[in-house]
């Protein structure tokens, strides 16, 4: 059914710069530069500065992970009673979906497309609206989160001009370009911030949902940042002896657990890059502690952060730490790590799992991130960097294969095309995404949780050896596979064009 309700008063609603979108389809392939420009010419400076505070890409611009806004869709799609829409050209809803449906959202994913007509004439926002007024079924849902891809980003389609709420159910609008968001973690952050923001404002109004089990009887730490389930349980037994519980996650999973996170007593920034998110909870009142509890020296590092947080007394603070680090001690002990390995991912835990390494004797060279630098990963930086690790946050791929290149690991953890060019030379590795941040790392449990798999892949450098001789001869790059005329390589064609274009550029920049 659909329910006409009055629309925006038309004068106040900034117009739509569709025209700043037109020319060669823009999208990811077609440089940042000239979606940013599209976007501020549309009136969406605003947003870029939040972001570019929020989210600082120098020195390098160019982490290279998946579409960004894959993070905050998977948030929306993980959660209760909640619908997602998205709008954005249908290629890159096709990618989006198939990506979420790959990683088994069973849940679907709202459409609204548009052509150069519906986003020329304002037709696309209205649109949108009437989708949402046609979902907002209060029997059905809590939220609709409505999701600007690049290009209505960059012509400026006012989703913050969408009713906030829509007969009870929760209308939040977030924009998430590729080309102001760097990466898809973040995009995590974009919409846990913007829905953290809706439920501070809902519980500084008056009284909102307790948590589904009753409030807890001790204070709790809000948990920041996805982790394993099993990580969560651990925790709580670790904050137990100071009186603690540990809280809700965030990314949560359920709206009324974003009013439990807010009533913590200090926020663990695990994951060290929701800088949005973590914005909410200080103007909650909230304290922020960064690192987690990870082997001997990280637990007993933020058990005594927590516990200072928290105005817990030193000595029960000693107690709790004397009683658990012998037990991680031991786990580390009895599953050590040998061997050199270099580490790289986009998730934000690329430094927890490092330090785990480090301390389970892994001779560890190098850790990349492709999360920004931020007050609450110091802890982490600080230690790895005393112990001669080179840390590199916003690493680039060439930065990752190049620390490969230069430490000749017998382990490189990494992202799929470090992992891929691992092999090719004959090197073990892991897929960090789905090998290395689908375990437990905390307390006792993550002690030595990384061992088994390690350990494993390492003592496969005879097996990548014999493929590398396997495959020797079927050719790489553009002449790999079978041929019966081996393509040839012509580095004369390339330069040739390259010359052409760089003239052309040239040409370009001198015209007026
Ligand atoms: S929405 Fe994602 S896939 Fe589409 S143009 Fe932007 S970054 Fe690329």
């Amino acid at each position: 059914m659909t329910v006409h309700q009055p629309r925006p008063d038309a004068a106040s609603a900034p117009a739509i710069d569709a025209a700043a979108t037109q020319g060669d389809g823009l999208g990811c392939h077609s440089g940042k530069q000239a979606l940013r420009e599209a976007a501020a010419a549309a009136g969406s400076s605003a947003m870029l500065e939040q972001f570019a505070r929020d989210y600082p890409v120098g020195p390098h611009d160019k982490p290279q992970s998946m579409c960004p806004a894959f993070g905050s869709l998977r948030v929306g799609l993980r959660m209760r009673r909640t619908a997602t829409v998205l709008s954005g050209s249908a290629c890159c809803v096709y990618g989006l979906t198939f990506t979420s449906h790959f990683y088994g959202a069973r849940r679907s994913v709202g459409y609204v497309p548009f052509n150069s007509e519906t986003l020329v004439t304002g037709k696309l926002f209205e649109d949108i609206r009437e989708a949402v007024f046609q979902l907002a079924d209060p029997a059905l849902y809590d939220t609709i989160v409505v999701t600007n891809l690049c290009v209505p980003s960059a012509s400026g389609v006012p989703l913050r001009l969408l009713p906030k709420e829509i007969n009870g159910v929760r209308i939040i609008g977030i924009d998430v370009p590729g080309f102001g968001v760097p990466t898809h973690a973040e995009a995590k952050d974009v919409l846990a911030g913007a829905m953290l923001s809706y439920a501070r404002k809902e519980a500084e109004a008056g009284p909102v949902a307790a948590p589904r089990a009753g409030r807890p009887e001790r204070p709790t730490v809000a948990l920041l940042g996805e982790m394993f389930p099993a990580d969560p349980v651990g925790i709580g037994m670790l904050l137990a002896p100071l009186g603690l519980a540990a809280g809700p996650v965030v990314p949560t999973r359920e709206w009324r657990e974003l009013y439990a996170a807010l009533d913590c007593a200090v926020v663990a920034a695990i994951h060290p890059f929701y800088t949005a998110s973590i914005r909410e909870f200080e103007a909650a009142g909230r304290g922020i502690v960064g690192s987690g509890p990870v082997g001997v020296e990280g637990t007993a590092a933020w058990l005594a952060a927590i516990g200072a947080a928290c105005g817990v007394p030193a000595a029960l603070v000693g107690a709790a730490q004397n009683a658990i680090l012998p037990a991680i001690g031991a786990a580390l002990a009895s599953r050590p790590i040998g061997g050199r390995i270099t580490l790289s991912g986009y998730e934000g835990s690329e430094l927890l799992v490092a330090r785990l390494l480090v301390e389970s004797g892994a001779d560890l060279r190098y850790v990349g991130t492709a999360c920004p630098r931020t007050p609450w990963s110091e802890p982490d930086r600080a230690w790895l960097e005393q112990r001669g690790v080179l840390v590199q946050f916003r690493a680039t791929l060439e930065q990752d294969l190049a620390a490969m290149a230069e430490f000749q690991p017998d382990l490189a953890i990494g992202t799929t095309p470090v992992v891929q060019a691992a092999k090719q030379q004959g090197i073990p590795s892991l897929y960090f995404t789905n090998l290395i941040s689908a375990r437990p790392l905390f307390g006792p449990a993550g002690a030595g949780s990384l061992a088994q798999v390690v350990n494993a892949a390492m003592a496969n450098k005879d097996r990548m050896a014999a493929m590398q001789r396997f495959f020797d001869g079927v050719g790489e790059g553009d002449s790999a596979g079978i041929w019966q005329d081996t393509p040839k390589h012509h580095p004369d064609f390339r330069e040739k064009f390259a010359r052409r274009a760089a003239k052309a550029r040239a040409m370009a920049e001198e015209i007026p």
